[in-house]
């Protein structure tokens, strides 16, 4: 397991916990807007610029845990891709190996079906 890639999952998982809580207090404005504001996902732990995002299409991101959401122009070209490019917005994914490893174990929704 390379620790970079490591080490960029689990910053990208920390601030995925963030935007968990920031999530229910987007929940009543998503209500009203359709739109939620929430951190950018990327590997830079100095970084929390926020991004604008449609709810459903941030539940749509969230479905899979290796997948992020990040300011354009934030992403790791050598651990993840970018999926799709948004206005205002890009997704990445992890490529398989530490740093989607990382992300899947500390997926705040525990999608491993460990309990
Ligand atoms: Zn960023």
């Amino acid at each position: 397991m390379d620790e970079r890639g490591q080490r960029i999952g689990i910053n990208e998982a920390l601030f995925r916990q963030v935007n968990e809580r920031l999530e229910d207090l987007n929940e009543v404005f998503s209500t009203f807007t359709g739109t939620m504001s929430v951190v950018c996902e990327c590997g830079e732990l100095e970084c929390v610029e926020h991004l604008t995002i449609a709810a459903q299409e941030y539940e749509w991101v969230r479905n899979d845990p290796t997948q992020f959401v990040i300011v354009p122009g934030h992403e790791e070209p050598d651990v993840e891709d970018v999926v799709e490019r948004n206005r205002g917005y890009d997704v990445v994914r992890k490529r398989v190996g530490g740093a989607a490893e990382a992300a899947r174990q500390l997926d705040p929704r525990g999608r491993q079906g460990e309990r």
